[in-house]
């Protein structure tokens, strides 16, 4: 069911005998209205057994609610933070279809409302990791894994009888600040379904996540010495909460000095539930709760709603969106803010070529920077650079898992076309025998 190839609305419809099961639920992340859903045509309304949910991304959670009423007696199963999660993301997506609607006139939106949000939960069903358990209705069984993505994020395993398929999602094999390092089965799996995010990807051999971390505190102390502001754009989901804690780790290390920290409107929803399972959840600093243990976090005051953040010296802005998309936090505060050369700005995150994240992160100083559709261009004289502290696992890392498992059939999805090819090639090499699958939209594949 997904509809092309590249990170877009990650759905897969599994069959086996008369049992339907749909793994994700996305939304493609650069279309717009319908043509960001998968194409659930091939999906008879009231026919899926089950919905598994790996992790709460707008690209595998974004259409749940419209897959939910097509299939409206299904239940949904997935982690208790999943499910919390993605109710407080699939809220904030009401709101900005609901902006979208008024700005771009896209009419269908909202795709979903908050009242319907609300009643779909009534199907939503939350499951332990580790811990198996039979899909309602078939000979199915499904346990989840940890996949060090963000808190909550799993791999799911499905058995019918002997035969076994893992699929990935999103993952990480190294460990973040906040999430420990995948926990993922290595042997019994016969069908193998991989992301490839980063198969373009190759990471410089001198690399560390404890140099990186260094390069980022040098940044800070350089833009403080400056008395220049810094602006970190990133996800309010995951991202932010690893950059906070990061944060608060530089600080106790010593190796940033005291500056206040500012979050956004859906970073800090999102944040109170990473709070919420600080001590329920697989994760470092079990119990550290970020909105009150985070000693430079500044709290946002209440009353007026939307207000504007404007810019001070020696202070940390982690802003949404991480690719600086237009009406967002981190798009708005970037342009008064560009143009400042004792500013800096720290990239962390994936930013896709077409957004202004990415203008920005490989524009030269001076270069004019239109940052949206209604605002001039401003000049950057910011300092810009960009750090590797990705939260999916290395092309290397998911290779070598992939190695180790040797299933007999491999899917490859959520990648681009170049990231694959680079896994087709060193899996021709490393697991000849194992057939490699790139699935195309609609197209069924016997998986044994
Ligand atoms: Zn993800
Ligand atoms: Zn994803």
């Amino acid at each position: 069911m997904t509809r092309r190839r590249e990170i877009g609305a990650n759905s897969y419809l599994l069959e086996a005998g008369n049992s339907r099961v749909v793994l994700d639920s996305g939304m493609h992340p650069k279309a717009a209205g319908f043509d960001a859903l998968p194409d659930f045509g091939p999906l008879p309304h009231k026919s899926a057994n089950a919905i598994l949910i790996t992790h709460a991304h707008h690209d595998h959670i974004g259409s749940l609610p419209v897959l939910q009423r097509r299939q409206s007696e299904t239940p949904v199963l997935m982690t208790e933070v999943t499910g919390e999660l993605s109710s407080a993301m699939l809220h904030n997506s009401v709101n900005v279809m609901t902006k979208q609607r008024e700005e771009e006139s896209i009419t269908e939106y909202p795709l979903f409302t908050h009242r319907e949000l609300d009643q779909i939960r009534a199907n939503w069903i939350y499951r332990d990791i580790e811990r198996p358990f039979t899909l309602p209705d078939t000979d199915l069984e499904a346990t989840m894994f940890d996949a060090g993505h963000i808190l909550g994020s799993t791999g799911i395993l499905i058995r019918e009888g002997s035969n076994t398929l893992f699929y990935t999602g999103d993952v990480n094999f190294e460990p973040q600040t906040i999430c420990r390092a995948a926990d993922f089965p290595a042997s019994g799996i016969d069908v193998l379904m991989i992301e490839t995010t980063r198969g373009e990807h190759a990471r410089p051999e001198e690399y560390s996540r404890k140099g990186e971390k260094e390069r980022l505190a040098a940044l800070i102390r350089d833009t403080h010495e400056a008395n220049g502001a810094l602006l970190i754009p990133v996800f309010a989901l995951g991202k932010t909460q690893e950059v906070m804690l990061m944060l608060h780790e530089l600080h106790q290390e010593g190796l940033i000095p005291e500056m206040p920290l500012y979050i956004g409107g859906l970073s800090t929803k999102i944040t109170v539930l990473y709070d919420h399972y600080a001590s329920r959840s697989r994760r470092n600093y079990p119990g550290f709760r970020l909105l009150e243990d985070t000693d430079i976090l500044v709290p946002r005051k209440g009353g007026r709603k939307r207000q504007e953040i404007v810019s001070s010296p020696r202070t940390l802005y982690a802003l949404s969106s991480g690719m600086m998309t237009e009406h967002t936090a981190s798009n708005q505060f970037a342009w008064k803010f560009l143009d400042n050369p004792r500013n800096s700005v720290a990239f962390v995150g994936y930013t896709d070529p077409e957004s202004p994240g990415y203008k920005i992160r490989t524009a030269k100083n001076g270069d004019m920077i239109k940052l949206a559709r209604d605002l001039p261009a401003v000049p950057l004289r910011a300092r810009v650079e960009s750090f590797d502290l990705s939260a999916h696992a290395t092309r290397e890392q998911i290779a070598d898992y992939a190695e180790k498992v040797r299933p007999k059939k491999m899917l490859l999805v959520h990648g681009e076309e170049a990231s694959q090819q680079w896994f087709m090639r060193r899996f021709a090499e490393t697991i000849p025998d194992t057939e490699i699958i790139r699935p195309d939209v609609h197209q069924p594949i016997d998986l044994w």
